[in-house]
């Protein structure tokens, strides 16, 4: 029977009064009459290198090409190896192949699901020129470990922190650790845009300055081309929301953190569910709440029917993908990375979800186990 209908994810208009505001927003930068590279943009490249303790950010198309813009900024392309977690979406690893290097991929933590300094090291070869630490989830990779790891090979060290703005390890903030760092404002991001959208952050001058003409072109002035560049600007009415949308961050991760808190507290009693662990140092900003079960399509299903959406991240490692076959991998590669992908489901977390539509989410896993066992 079909209790309450919950969606895996929703806009909703929360906080209250936001989805006016950036409307609003939106309106005036329709009007101005500005759109390539105006001052919506500026003023959020700004704000955005603020909220994540670096001296520049440079809006691009989206996180694909912020990724791909910082590989690319270190120089790293054919014969460099680039060491990513095999577990993350898709878009890190496809930069890696986008610059001409070799993803090289490394199992993770099995409490954070994170890539940790020890399943990176595993992977080093003579040929490693960076690591791509993804904070997984929304949360926080465990930097120092990594940052330690880096220096001692001499690797470049690159944030993917489209799942955590805002998270921080060690109170300092995701996207300031690496020497370039790359983001995405997809939509559903927990700083999403109202379409593609995507920055480059970074306290290295130089690193700035390739992103910020390489993004347009290669175009030092107009019509003066530098270097050989792409089309990868941020669009003028994405940054007006983004500008708008980045006063409530906070606003938005606490309220994450709450639903988050409350699945915690109601689920932890179920012995047959390991529910997400936040390492010490780290924060966990929840872009998404994944749980653990042996059981996982059953209870899927047993969701399905009473009408709550939920999602799987991810149901095939990257390693294991089709695309991916040239590089040779094999079942039993990276264990933990596969057995999450088996038991994972993410359940529907979100800003603005409501009271009833979290309890029925959690009355059904309840009732799930209970006829389980019964
Ligand atoms: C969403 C996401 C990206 C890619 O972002 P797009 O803006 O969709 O290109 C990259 N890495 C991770 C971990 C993501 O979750």
């Amino acid at each position: 029977m079909m209790e309450q209908v919950v969606p895996y994810f929703a806009f909703r208009d929360f906080p209250e009064g936001m989805t006016v505001e950036t409307e609003q927003a939106l309106l005036a930068a329709v009007r101005s009459n500005n759109y390539i590279l105006g001052d919506a943009i500026a003023a959020f490249e700004h704000e955005f290198a603020k909220a994540t303790g670096t001296r520049y950010s440079i809006g691009v198309g989206n996180g694909y090409d912020a990724l791909v813009l910082s590989l690319k900024a270190l120089g790293i392309g054919a014969g460099d190896e680039v060491i990513l977690p095999a577990n993350t979406f898709i878009a890190t690893a496809n930069a890696v192949v986008q610059v001409g290097a070799r993803p090289v991929f490394a199992d993770v933590d099995k409490h954070t699901y994170n890539l940790t300094a020890a399943t990176a090291e595993a992977v080093i070869s003579t040929k490693t020129k960076a690591i791509i630490a993804v904070h997984l989830y929304g949360q926080a990779c465990e930097m120092e470990p990594l940052m330690t790891l880096a220096t001692k090979y001499k690797l470049q060290l690159v944030e993917d922190f489209a799942q955590a703005h805002g998270a921080t390890y060690a109170g300092q903030t995701v996207g300031s650790f690496g020497s370039i760092n790359a983001t995405s404002f997809y939509p559903t991001k927990n700083l999403g845009a109202f379409g593609d959208a995507g920055a480059v952050v970074t306290s290295d001058a130089a690193l700035a300055e390739f992103v910020s003409i390489y993004r347009n072109y290669g175009q030092q002035q107009k019509y003066h081309n530098k270097i050989i560049g792409v089309n990868s600007r941020l669009d003028e009415l994405q940054a007006a929301i983004l500008q708008v949308k980045l006063k409530y961050l906070d606003q938005l991760n606490s309220e994450r953190q709450r639903l988050a808190k409350v699945y915690l507290q109601e689920l932890q009693s179920i012995n047959a569910l390991v529910l997400p662990y936040t390492a010490e140092s780290c924060t966990h900003v929840y872009h998404i709440f994944s749980i653990r079960t042996k059981y996982r399509n059953e209870l899927q299903a047993w969701l399905t029917e009473k009408g709550i959406a939920t999602a799987i991240h991810y149901p095939v490692p990257v390693h294991l993908q089709q695309a991916y076959t040239y590089l040779g991998h094999k079942p039993g590669d990276f264990p933990v990375v596969e057995e999450l992908a088996q038991t994972s489901l993410s359940l529907p977390l979100f800003p603005g979800m409501q009271e009833a539509e979290q309890q029925a989410v959690i009355r059904s896993i309840k009732s799930f186990f209970a006829h389980l066992h019964g």
